[in-house]
Order: structure tokens, then C-alpha cells, then sequence
């Protein structure tokens, strides 16, 4: 009683640094505003609101075949997507891996493998029955001479490159920086679509990469096929990311290099993880200074280091070394640690869910005769809407919270590598507690910039807006407000979907957030570049 009575003490303490309360959730949401602004404006910000030239969005009658190459973490992924035009799709894909050496070796070392991976994939499945009108198949080679093999079809493909890329058409991008353990030699700066179709021409591939898109493009378009629309695709992932569609007059640093005609939209990559790097709005604690210090990117990203997978292991982690070395008595484990919480990132993300689920009794933690359905996987060729509700129909088993606690206790045991005679059922409270303060804050702060977006793009106001801006109607008034979203933290953790609806109600009221549906984008990747190179092509 009175290691619980000392722990709660603590918990009062850090639940309190974690806690983001409504005030501070209007704050943030008005700081992302400005600086939404600011990034449309200018080139050069960290949230860096970059135009796509995606300027339709799809509405399910899309039809054709095409190729999608998918680079942008681990695995290289080829796929060759059949859109019906009835808002399904068939995908077929492989996945090639991507060494290190070729994430950091010579840049046309890694786009030849990218070539060969789809010369692999087009060799064991066969060309896709598509192919290109003569005006994109006929193009001149390098020495300039007309390629004289034109007849023979070309294979159309969609590149998906979730990288910073500042594009300059739909087909054309340089590559601003590399992330995630890539930095292959002589890229930045360069075209990747030239860099890709290089490759495919050196190996007198018939293949044209005709589009370029973000991963949160490829969710927006994505959603927005399987649902007949959609106004904002997000990431939930490894990182955290936004796409939106914005009318091309409010995107002023294009000036007039593209028709600003009344009614004319484009989607905008708002590259929000890099939202309030100067920390002014964001609620940060010791915990998160401590990751920012020692990540390799101090100072930048800031926002998806309070939200994205990649992340809130790591807060977790801090917070719990803290209570293991709190003196004179520790907090935790007894004063114990272990090799893998000592280790930077030594506590995955997927860990908070797995004891979110082990107290809520879903997923692996699922009564056994209604195994398997506590997770929001899906249809190929819909979306799922997160609303819990999918959660509802598991007959929780009656289940006491010691019970509960042993549960959580075995997996700390497990994941973390500690013995388990140091983990005590206190032990298993105290931690269930820091991961829900964790991951409840990011839900929090997500619902932020879901705000954000709805606010700029008219559909909702923030409360007292609306007198002070006189009362303008919201754009699509009662109307359903699409949503895609796509990454492992809101498909997977407990409640998290739950979690944004709930402050993203605060932030704009219970009508509009009543009509806004969040639902995952299905194949985002593979999807959203095969709609692309269909837009592409269409152009052509
Ligand atoms: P990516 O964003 O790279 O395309 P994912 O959407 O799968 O890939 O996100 C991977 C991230 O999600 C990793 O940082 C991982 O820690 C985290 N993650 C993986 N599984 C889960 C889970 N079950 N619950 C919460 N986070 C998870």
C-alpha cells in the first residue's frame, strides 16, 4: 500500500506533464493554422505545405492496370494494381529487400535494383494488359534519336517515394533529403523520376514512370476511391504526415506558375511532422527533450516526435528508466533494469499496444472463440471506419483486474527481458499508466491537426471563431467528411481512433466531427500511385 500510495504520487506527477488539457489543444490547433499559412506562402518552412499538382480526386470509376513501385522504408514493394472503376481494386504485389549497401552506396546502384526488381516482378507474373498512348510511349533516348521500339507497348507505372521531395509536376520531383537510414551517394537535388526512368531505359525496360507521390497522397487517393471522395489523407505510422486538398488561390507561393481558377484545387503534402519545431505551442516534458537530444535530428520534427510510432516507445522507455532510478527507493522493477530498456529505442511502440490489449482483452489478448477479430483489418476494396465499433461485438470475458495486471505482468517480463521476479503486479499498474499518458497524448495532439485542416479548408470553426469572423457558412454543410488514414499506431492501438475523435469534438463541435469519417485507406501506397499514373495518363 504504500509503494502504491508513493507510485501514485509519482503517476500525479508525470500524468500531469502528459496532460494536454482543452486550452492547450485550441492553442496548438491555432499555432497549426499559422504555420499552414505560412508554409502556403513560402518555400523553405518545416511544415512545407508542398503542392503535389494532384488535381483531381478520384471518385471509385477510375478503371485500368497499372504498375506501382513503392520505396520508402525497409522493404521495396512492386505491385500491379487493377482498378475496377467500381471503387474496388485487385492489388498483386511482392516485396524486394533493400540492403544497406544499397541504401548507402552509389544512387544509380539503388535505381538499377529498383529496375531489376520490376523486371523480376513484370518476368514472373507477366506484363499487365495496359499500355501507353503513342505520346507517352515515344520518347526520345539519350542521344536524342527517337526510340525506335516505340510500337512495342509501354508498361505505365506510379512511383511512390515517401521522402521529402519538392515536386515540380506530377511526374517530376528533386529530392530535398534523405531519412530513415537512407543516403545513397549523389541523389539529393536530382530528378527521381529521372532517375528511375534512367534506370529502366538502361535496361531497355518498356516501362515509363509517369507519376510521383508521397505516401499520404497515395492514402488520400486511396480512400477517395473506395469512398467516391475524400478531403485528408494521414499517416499514423513510423512517422506522421498529412495531405489535403486546398483551393490553388490559397497556395500563393505558386504565384502563377499554375491556373489559379476559381474552383481549381490541388492537393497540398503539408509534411506536418515538422509542425512547431520550436516547441512553443507543443506540451514538451523532460522525457521528450531527452529523445529530441539524442535523435539524429534534434530540433526538427518535432510534432511527430509527440505522435508517430517511431516515437512514443521511446517517451515510454524514458519514463520508466526514470522511475527505476528514482532515489532513495526506486519506483519500479525494484531498481532493476535490463539490456533491452537500457538500449535507445529498446521499447517498440507495438509493446504499448500489446498491454493496452492485454488490459482491454483484445487482439492476441482476445477470449479464444472470438479470436482474430479485434483488429481493424479489412476488405481489400473498402475502407474500414474507425469508430471501436468493429471491437464491440468481442463478448469481453469477465476478467478481474488482477487477472488483467498478471497479463500485462507477462508481457513486461517477456518484452523487456526482466526477470521476473523483480516485476510485480504494482509494477504492471504503473506501466499499463505511463503507456496510456503516452499514447493518449498523441491521440490528443492528433486531433489537432485534423482540426486544422478542417478548419482551413472552411468545413468547421474553432468556438468563438466564428463570432469574431462574422458567421460564413461551412463548406459541404451536413455533408460527410472523408477521411483516409493509414499506419500500424491508428490501425492498431487501443483506442487511439477513439481517443482523436473525442478531442477532435472539443476542437470543433459535435456536429461537424459527428459527420467526419475515418476510415483506412486500403493499399495507400499501391492505390494511390496506380490513380496517379491513371490521372497522368489521362493528361496525356
Ligand atoms: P510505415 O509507417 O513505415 O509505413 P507502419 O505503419 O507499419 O509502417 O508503422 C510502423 C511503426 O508502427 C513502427 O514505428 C512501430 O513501432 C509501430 N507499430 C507497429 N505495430 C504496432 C502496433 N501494433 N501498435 C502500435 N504501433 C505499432
Amino acid at each position: 500500500a504504500t509503494y502504491i500510495s508513493a507510485a501514485e504520487d509519482v503517476l500525479s506527477s508525470i500524468s500531469h506533464q502528459f496532460n494536454v488539457d482543452d486550452d492547450c489543444l485550441f492553442n496548438i490547433t491555432k499555432a497549426f493554422l499559422r504555420e499552414m499559412a505560412e508554409g502556403l506562402a513560402n518555400y523553405g518552412y518545416p511544415m512545407a505545405m508542398i503542392p503535389t499538382f494532384v488535381t483531381s480526386i478520384p471518385d471509385g470509376s477510375e478503371k485500368g492496370t497499372f504498375l506501382a513501385l513503392d520505396l520508402g522504408g525497409t522493404n521495396l514493394r512492386v505491385c500491379e494494381v487493377h482498378l475496377h472503376g467500381d471503387q474496388t481494386f485487385n492489388i498483386r504485389q511482392k516485396k524486394y529487400k533493400v540492403s544497406d549497401a544499397l541504401k548507402t552506396g552509389e544512387v544509380t546502384t539503388l535505381f538499377d535494383y529498383l529496375a531489376d526488381s520490376v523486371d523480376a516482378f513484370l518476368t514472373e507474373s507477366g506484363s499487365p494488359s495496359c499500355a501507353l498512348p503513342p505520346s507517352l510511349a515515344r520518347r526520345e533516348s539519350n542521344d536524342g534519336s527517337l526510340d525506335d521500339d516505340a510500337d512495342r507497348p509501354y508498361i505505365p507505372l506510379g512511383l511512390t517515394f515517401s521522402f521529402p521531395v519538392e515536386q515540380t509536376a506530377l511526374d517530376s520531383g528533386r529530392l530535398l533529403t534523405w531519412t530513415k537510414g537512407f543516403s545513397a551517394k549523389n541523389a539529393i537535388g536530382k530528378d527521381v523520376v529521372k532517375l528511375l526512368q534512367d534506370a529502366f531505359d538502361r535496361k531497355n525496360m518498356h516501362v515509363r514512370c509517369v507519376a510521383l507521390v508521397n505516401d499520404t497522397v497515395g492514402a488520400h487517393l486511396s480512400r477517395a476511391y473506395a469512398s467516391g471522395g475524400c478531403i485528408l489523407g494521414a499517416i499514423f505510422g513510423t512517422g506522421t504526415n498529412g495531405a489535403y486538398v486546398e483551393d490553388i488561390t490559397k497556395i500563393s507561393k505558386l504565384g502563377n506558375s499554375i491556373s489559379g481558377a476559381e474552383g481549381g484545387f490541388m492537393i497540398v503534402n503539408t509534411e506536418w511532422g515538422g509542425f512547431n519545431n520550436s516547441r512553443s505551442a507543443l506540451p514538451s516534458t523532460s522525457f521528450d527533450n531527452k529523445l529530441d537530444r539524442e535523435s539524429i535530428n534534434p530540433r526538427k520534427q518535432a510534432f511527430e516526435k509527440f505522435i508517430s510510432g517511431m516515437y512514443l516507445g521511446e517517451v515510454t522507455r524514458n519514463v520508466i528508466i526514470s522511475l527505476i532510478d528514482t532515489a532513495p527507493k526506486a519506483l519500479l522493477f525494484s531498481g532493476h533494469s535490463s539490456n533491452q530498456l537500457n538500449k535507445q529505442w529498446g521499447v517498440d511502440t507495438a509493446l504499448l499496444s500489446e498491454i493496452e490489449e492485454a488490459w482491454v482483452g483484445i487482439g492476441r489478448f482476445a477470449p479464444k472463440e472470438t479470436n482474430g477479430t479485434g483488429t481493424m483489418n479489412g476488405t481489400e476494396t473498402g475502407a474500414d471506419t474507425i469508430d471501436e465499433t468493429n471491437r464491440a461485438h468481442i463478448t469481453k470475458q469477465p476478467c478481474s483486474d488482477l487477472e488483467k495486471l498478471e497479463r500485462i505482468r507477462g508481457v513486461i517480463v517477456k518484452r523487456m527481458e526482466l526477470p521476473s521476479g523483480v516485476v510485480s503486479l504494482d509494477d504492471a499498474y504503473v506501466v499499463r499508466r505511463i503507456c496510456t499518458l503516452v499514447a493518449s497524448r498523441a491521440a490528443r495532439l492528433s486531433a489537432c491537426a485534423v482540426a486544422a485542416v478542417l478548419v482551413q479548408t472552411g468545413r468547421a470553426r474553432l468556438p468563438k471563431e466564428g463570432v469574431e469572423r462574422g458567421v460564413a457558412p461551412l463548406v459541404d454543410e451536413g455533408k460527410c467528411i472523408i477521411v483516409g488514414v493509414d499506419g500500424s499506431l491508428i490501425e492498431f492501438y487501443p483506442h487511439f481512433g477513439k481517443e482523436l475523435r473525442a478531442s477532435l469534438r472539443v476542437l470543433v463541435g459535435e456536429e461537424v466531427e459527428s459527420r467526419v469519417d475515418i476510415g483506412m485507406a486500403k493499399d495507400g501506397s499501391g492505390v494511390g500511385a496506380a490513380l496517379c499514373a491513371l490521372v497522368a495518363y489521362r493528361l496525356n
